[in-house]
């Protein structure tokens, strides 16, 4: 039984960066909630707040560094509170997290997310910083428990960890070589998602065509054909309306995945494929082995076995040495590749990343003029491709907190097969995670639009599950690979014996 006075102890996860963060902290919140704490009411203090850093986005550290300043002086009047930083930024900061901000308490990586209740209680106890930083994954995260975010959507792992070495990205130092999980232990916990009501899967990797180069279980070999099985396999189960994954990478994306995507009806008809720039010479400096041609090539067969299919993008502009010929060919590309939407960067140096240290970095007022033209290309296009929507008639799962001016406008807004978002004229009995279908009636470039009405509403599992507030908490599933024991917290230290942690 959890003593009251552990379970009062109240805890909030800030997640910052990509979806893998977004997953972790899933796990983070499942650990925490196992280990007897209870998530902090919205606008509550919490009595242990945990940041789960990204290394990526721009300024990440100055943000970080200002949100840990903005909890000291609350930290201080708040006898027992405790402070952790993990992810991507603490894993290349390490020790630099407590000595420039000593009013932390812990201090943990990437591969050891599973350690935060342990370093929790160590620090509690020794009233000291612990810093924690693996090289190499503690446990594969899935082996944690996790509270889900979303009572109708979940994220499932697949692999850990890239093995490629894309001289932008910080992330192969950072989370490691690639580990794949056991299709079986995939299953089993899409399955208890799918059995708690949830409708929508998405795999995700860092390189999901890589899926079965490196299996965790050392009795499975290697199988190239692991994904496209896997998303078959996925196909098999009653109940999944919803398919997606992501990220693969076009160097390694075969036809058997196209063929899987085809033939099983529950894959949805979306693609998020990284093209990064159209030039094959940025493209060789950016370390990443397919071309132009090969890029196009893959997204014809795409289209050719899913005519409907939506496909997006991630594209770098101002990667050193870009030149103005360079950004062409990625125009060019953009052009001919006809994306639904893209997701677009500016270049900007991040320390670690062998780009780093590339010769021609380009000047920023060049990157903005050259990201402005894209953006404007990119619109226009996605624009057009939204108009061909209209008319339509489309089934959406009905989402939360998808439409920031849904309340203005008095309409609901869901998500299509092909990851289109639609706002549409809803009416009071259809709750998120339900499933409707509409007609189009409006397109914009970033949204769609159904004011026609809901011709179908179908209520779902999901959709009680949202009312009353219950989201799926997911058990360990699979193998550990030897975790520190995780203890219920101790009791919020009396004042007399906290002070805040130092180093
Ligand atoms: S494929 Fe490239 S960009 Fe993606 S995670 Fe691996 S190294 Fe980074």
């Amino acid at each position: 039984m959890i003593d009251p006075a552990q379970q009062s102890r109240t805890y909030e996860v800030r997640t910052y960066g990509c979806q893998m963060n977004v997953h972790d902290s899933e796990r983070l919140s499942g650990l925490l909630e196992d280990a007897g704490y209870v998530r902090a009411d919205g606008g509550e203090q919490a009595d242990l707040v945990v940041f789960n850093t990204c290394a990526v986005r721009e300024n990440a550290d100055n943000k970080l560094y200002g949100n840990l300043s903005h909890l000291a002086p609350i930290k201080r009047e708040r006898p027992g509170m405790q402070i952790a930083v993990g992810g991507c930024l603490a894993q290349k900061d390490r020790g630099t997290v407590v000595k420039k901000a000593p009013w932390v308490d812990v201090v943990f990586g990437t591969h050891n997310i599973g350690s935060l209740p342990t370093l929790l209680e160590r620090a509690r106890h020794n009233e000291k910083a612990e810093v924690e930083i693996k090289e190499a994954l503690d446990a594969f995260p899935s082996t944690l428990p996790a509270r889900r975010e979303s009572a109708y959507a979940g994220w499932v792992s697949i692999s850990v960890g890239c093995n490629n070495t894309c001289t932008f990205c910080i992330v192969p130092s950072l989370r490691g070589k690639e580990v794949d999980r056991r299709p079986g232990d995939i299953l089993a916990e899409v399955h208890a998602l799918v059995d708690q009501g949830v409708s929508e899967v998405t795999l995700l990797g860092q390189n999901v065509n890589a899926y079965g180069v490196n299996f965790a279980d050392p009795d499975l070999p290697r199988d190239k054909g692991a994904f496209a099985d896997l998303l078959r396999a996925c196909g098999r189960i009653e109940g999944l309306e919803r398919v997606r994954f992501t990220s693969p990478h076009p160097a390694e994306f075969t036809d058997d995945v196209i063929d899987a995507m085809a033939e099983t009806p529950n894959i949805c008809p979306q693609l998020h494929m990284p093209l990064q720039s159209g030039s094959d010479t940025v493209l060789k400096d950016m370390r990443r082995s397919y071309r132009s041609t090969k890029f196009l090539g893959i997204l014809d067969r795409v289209r050719e076995r899913i005519p409907h299919a939506a496909i997006t993008t991630d594209i770098i502009v101002g990667f050193p040495g870009e030149t103005e010929e360079d950004f062409q060919a990625t125009l060019d590309v953009v052009e001919k590749a006809r994306f639904s939407s893209a997701f677009t960067f500016q270049y900007s140096i991040r320390p670690g990343t062998p780009a780093a240290d590339l010769p021609d970095q380009v000047p920023k007022q060049v990157v903005q003029e050259r990201y402005d033209r894209l953006i404007a290309l990119q619109e226009r296009i996605t624009l057009e491709e939204n108009r061909k929507q209209v008319g339509r008639r489309v089934e959406l799962l009905v989402a939360l907190g998808e439409g920031r001016k849904d309340a203005a406008t008095k309409r609901m807004s869901g998500r299509a097969r092909d990851g289109r978002l639609v706002h549409f004229a809803g009416s009071t009995d259809i709750r998120p995670g339900d499933v409707v279908e509409v007609e189009i009636t409006g397109a914009a470039p970033h949204h769609l639009v159904a004011d026609g009405g809901v011709l179908s509403h179908r209520r779902t599992r999901a959709g009680d599950n949202v009312e009353a507030s219950i989201t799926p908490v997911t058990a360990p599933v699979g193998v550990g690979l030897g975790l520190p024991p995780v203890g219920r917290p101790a009791p919020a230290v009396e004042p007399a014996a906290t002070g805040c942690s130092t180093c």
